[in-house]
């Protein structure tokens, strides 16, 4: 477990004290690591779903390190007082339920699942005019600059050009597309002038109509273990601009929402923020 570290000037830095939602989980693990290797936080509590083998055990047991002093728990309401905020990596419908908790009693949230549905989405934004939220599609600092390039992109480009949206995960994620997939397309379309709801194409079979300019496309690949690919295509006549970003590690994703764990738990206001925010590209609440 971390301690309080002592300053050159002796003063004291108190270290963040951070829950884990989904601790057993491919991403709770990293984020367990970069916890467990940071002085400036400290691991409060580590969550899994009920009915895991893991409960009780000792957190660090989970990513092979030595007694964390945390026992793994199932109940995020028990272990709520020993942190100062939350970040969630579960499922969505668990998520919400997390996110009510906090919002009860004041504590911040990471947001890091992705494939909420509309009534989910709204249930976030609730909980955000209580308590400050951080909800990015993706954690990355990559990503984060990915969506302010094709912004500029688009901008430049406008209806020149077609666009299209590429991505390819490992063969266990379950929401197609990504949620970065879906926020890229978002970025398009708002540039753009466009309704993605309307405008969207998902994936393309048999015979149609050509392509409509206003359309935009997403594509799909499942498979292995590839951490996470985005391209964002502007294809036009004699030449095309390709934005792409690949993580190869997950270890981007958890330092990331750390950071936004370590910014979030430092604002006392009520907010919806990205990962924009955290970065100070922009500190306005959505
Ligand atoms: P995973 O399936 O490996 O982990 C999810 C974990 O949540 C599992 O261990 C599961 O048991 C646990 N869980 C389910 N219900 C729970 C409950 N009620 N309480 C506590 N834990 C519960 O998935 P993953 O690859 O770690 O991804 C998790 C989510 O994060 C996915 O939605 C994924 O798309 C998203 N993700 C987001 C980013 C980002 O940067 N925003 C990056 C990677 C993954």
């Amino acid at each position: 477990m971390s301690a309080v570290t002592v300053l050159a000037d002796g003063a004291e830095l108190t270290p963040c004290r951070v829950g884990v939602v989904g601790a057993a989980g491919r991403m709770g693990r990293a984020l367990l690591q970069v916890i467990l290797a940071d002085s400036a936080l400290q691991l409060g509590a580590a969550v899994v779903r009920p009915g895991s083998a893991e409960i009780g055990c000792d957190a660090g047991s989970l990513v092979g390190a030595g007694d964390t002093g945390v026992a793994v728990s199932a109940q995020l309401s028990d272990v709520l007082p020993a942190i100062d905020v939350l970040v969630d990596f579960s499922l969505p419908e668990a998520a919400l339920a997390h996110l009510a908790l906090c919002a009860d009693t004041g504590t911040p949230v990471v947001l890091g699942g992705t494939g909420f549905d509309a009534t989910g989405l709204d249930a976030v934004a609730a909980a955000a005019r209580r308590i400050p939220v951080v909800h990015a599609a993706n954690y990355s600092v990559g990503v984060t600059l990915a969506l302010r390039l094709i912004a500029l992109a688009a901008e430049v480009l406008g209806d020149s050009v077609d666009v299209e949206v590429l991505e390819a995960h490992h063969r266990h994620k379950v929401d197609a597309p990504s949620g970065t997939a879906l926020r890229m397309g978002e970025t398009l379309a708002t540039t753009l002038g466009r309704d993605l709801a309307g405008d969207a194409v998902y994936g393309r079979h048999g015979r149609g109509e050509p392509r409509d300019r206003r359309t935009i496309g997403f594509s799909t690949i499942r498979g292995g273990d590839v951490v996470g690919e985005h391209t964002v295509l502007f294809l036009g006549e004699g030449e095309r601009l390709e934005i792409t970003h690949r993580a190869s590690s997950r270890m981007t994703f958890a330092q990331g929402a750390l950071r936004a764990a370590t910014w979030v738990a430092q604002r006392s206001a009520p907010g919806l923020y990205e990962m924009d925010a955290v970065l100070g590209l922009s500190d306005c609440g959505r």
